[in-house]
């Protein structure tokens, strides 16, 4: 494709480039206005032209044809005359001869009129000449009339007719013939006449097309450029003037049908700005905008020619980058300085997640695998420039494919609670539970570990929580009902909870809606909803305390601060992670452990070791003081019909 340079916009000069453009598109009007006002004067100029030929055409043919007709007027007269003359000479009777003569004269005062006008109507014409001519003619013609008449009136017939012969007929020629040739300039003038209508006719339709076929450029022009504005307007990100998505997916779509420059000769890379949001809370929105047009700037700087950067919103972009370039474009955006003005300078760090395109991907597969492999930049510990796995695609499809079939499963009640026994080591009976959700999905059971962690980083496991909790108290209900004596069920909730400021209420809805006593309840929440926030965990705590439900911290030791969060955190339970049975031979690790049970005795809290599986495990449990535990040694969760069983028979050999 041909590069158009003047029109090109580059980011961080868009006023610039607006300006230019508006200066180009008022130059191009103004032609447009000025060509059409120059048509509408030369087409003017050729009308008029045009009107002053036919007028003189109109006036010349009017006066040619009067001209001829007095002429030929004259010529009648003359012949007419000249009849009269000889009848004259034949008649003898003297009374007719007068009469005759009379006539003569009349006839010839007729032909003196016909001079007269003939006169005034080619004076100051070229046939004044032709006219002089004539009239010398008619002069003679006239003047040897009367020598003719006068000798017939002597009765010298035969001078008179020799007279006439040799005088008068030479000058009837001559006139006939001064006649012709003025009657051949009548017919030239007006064919040149013609000539010159023809030759303005010619003008004007010559004009008239270059005109509008000016006029049809500039249209062209104008609309080509007016296209080209638009293409650019929903082609560009406004911000900071690199394509837009839209743009990209074009190009994308474009570089696959093509045979040269094809897609699959590129890479794919999603970029973002490290740290941006930081900037932005930091520095405010406007600084953030200058640093986004200040990066995109330096990235397109960076471009090979056919390379394509696009904005994806936010600070995230899509590069497509020859494959043979990615390196040194990856080297080139690692730190991008960005001025932003005031004596403030940043330098930037590239996040970019770099997928090598395969033969059949559509743009879309690109950027989505650009997309996945960044987001891999963010987990912690990862790299700035993460390569796509097929792996995580996998990983991200699993993810959707649970988000999507998440509310559907709520409401068709696919979620099912499993109850796991707590066991007392020294009387070796249940002394309590763990509701665990399992999510029987097209007849397979789906454990925990697969959708927990997906709806946990989607916000949306708090409504799975509440309907385990609610299944929870209804069961604990339901049990008492019918004569079952329950066991403390403790439930887990998600550390997203401590963000909702009804949280305690929500919770208490529950327990009323189903009356069930509070005693029998407990809320497990991860050691590390702590960290995020201490003050809402606390809140909670005592809330919950306060309305007769136990708290238990789980999965305690896996986290760094734990001693501490057992100092600030005043919870029932404290359920040790398995990773506390991983050595139980060693005996500094035992002493440890031992250490760390006698200090949760004597904050007078309660200890529960997860994971057991083994009578050594057991053993190792005992001796650091450690009495409750919850394993597959004893039981794994169990179905509500099975844990019924349990609750019946609560002893284990
Ligand atoms: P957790 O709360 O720490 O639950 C204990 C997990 O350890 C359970 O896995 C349980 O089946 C497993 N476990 C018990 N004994 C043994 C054993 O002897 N050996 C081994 N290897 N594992 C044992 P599960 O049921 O797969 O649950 C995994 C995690 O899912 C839970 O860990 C909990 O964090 C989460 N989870 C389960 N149900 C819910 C829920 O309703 N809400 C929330 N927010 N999280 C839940
Ligand atoms: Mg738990
Ligand atoms: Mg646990």
């Amino acid at each position: 494709m041909k590069r158009r340079k003047k029109l090109e916009i580059r980011p961080g000069n868009i006023k610039t480039n607006d300006l230019r453009r508006n200066r180009l598109s008022f130059r191009i009007a103004l032609i447009t206005i000025v060509s059409s006002l120059f048509s509408i004067v030369a087409i003017e100029l050729v009308y008029m032209n045009m009107k002053e030929v036919i007028r003189d055409y109109n006036h010349v043919v009017e006066v040619d044809y009067a001209n001829a007709e007095y002429m030929n007027d004259v010529m009648v007269g003359v012949y007419e005359h000249q009849a009269i003359v000889f009848h004259h000479m034949a008649e003898s009777k003297s009374q007719e001869k007068r009469a005759l003569m009379e006539e003569a004269d009349e006839v010839e005062s007729h032909l003196k009129e016909k001079m007269a006008q003939f006169e005034e109507n080619v004076r100051g014409t070229e046939y004044e000449i032709g006219y002089h001519d004539l009239f010398s003619l008619m002069s003679g013609y006239i003047h040897n009339v009367k020598t003719v008449v006068d000798l017939s009136k002597s009765g010298e017939t035969q001078t008179a007719y020799y007279t006439m012969h040799t005088k008068l007929e030479p000058i009837i020629e001559k006139m006939n013939s001064q006649i012709m040739g003025m009657d051949q300039a009548i017919k030239k003038d007006t064919e040149s006449l013609m000539e010159d209508m023809r030759e303005s006719t010619d003008l004007m339709r010559i004009v008239t097309r270059v005109m509008l076929v000016l006029m049809l450029l500039a249209a062209i022009f104008n609309v080509s450029f007016c296209l080209r504005i638009s293409e650019e307007m929903i082609s560009r990100d406004l911000l900071t003037g690199v394509a837009n998505f839209d743009k990209l997916i074009r190009v994308g779509e474009k570089m696959r049908r093509k045979k040269k420059n094809h897609l699959v000769d590129y890479s794919g890379l999603a970029i973002s700005i490290k740290d941006f949001k930081f900037i932005n809370q930091e520095y405010g929105s406007v600084v953030g905008d200058i640093v986004l047009k200040g990066y995109a700037k330096t990235l397109s700087e960076h471009l090979r020619h056919g390379e394509v950067i696009a904005r994806n919103g936010g600070d995230n972009f899509i590069a497509l980058i020859e494959k043979g370039h990615v390196d040194e474009f990856l080297n080139n955006i690692n730190k991008v300085p960005v001025d932003v003005g005031e004596k403030l300078g940043l330098t930037l760090t590239s996040r970019c997640g770099i997928y090598q395109i395969n033969d059949e991907d559509t743009i879309y597969d690109v950027i989505n695998a650009g997309l996945i492999a960044v987001g891999e930049t963010r987990l912690s510990g990862a790299k700035d420039y993460v390569w796509f796995r097929q792996e995580r695609r996998d990983e991200m499809i699993r993810q959707k494919d649970i988000l999507s079939g998440y509310h559907k499963a709520i409401d068709e009640e696919e979620f099912v609670v499993y109850y796991q026994p707590k066991v007392n080591l020294r009387t070796r009976t249940l002394c309590g539970c763990e509701a665990l959700v399992r999510w029987i999905r097209n007849g397979e059971m789906v454990p925990p570990g697969s959708f927990i962690p997906v709806l946990e980083n989607d916000g949306k496991v708090q409504e799975l929580d509440f309907y385990v909790f609610d299944k929870v108290c209804r069961d604990i209900g339901d049990w008492q009902r019918r004569g079952i004596q329950p066991v403390r069920v403790s439930s887990n909730f998600s550390k997203l909870h401590l963000h909702n400021k009804q949280f305690v209420d929500d919770v208490l809805a529950v327990v009323d809606k189903h009356g069930a006593d509070p005693y029998y309840l407990e809320a497990e929440l991860t050691e590390s909803s702590g960290y995020e926030d201490l003050d809402a965990m606390k809140y909670f705590v005592s809330e919950m305390r306060e309305a007769g439900i136990h708290t238990s911290m789980d999965d305690f030791g896996t986290g760094y601060s734990s001693l501490s969060l057992l100092r600030d955190i005043d919870m029932d339970v404290i359920k040790l992670d398995r990773t506390f049975l991983r050595d139980e031979n060693d005996a500094k690790e035992e002493r440890m452990v031992e250490n760390i049970v006698r200090m949760i005795h004597d904050l007078d809290r309660k200890v529960i070791c997860e994971g057991v599986e083994t009578e050594e495990q057991v053993e190792f449990l005992k001796r650091v003081g450690c009495t409750m535990a919850q394993g597959f040694l004893f039981d794994r969760p169990l179905s509500r019909e099975e844990f019924e069983k349990r609750l019946i028979n609560p002893y284990y050999s």
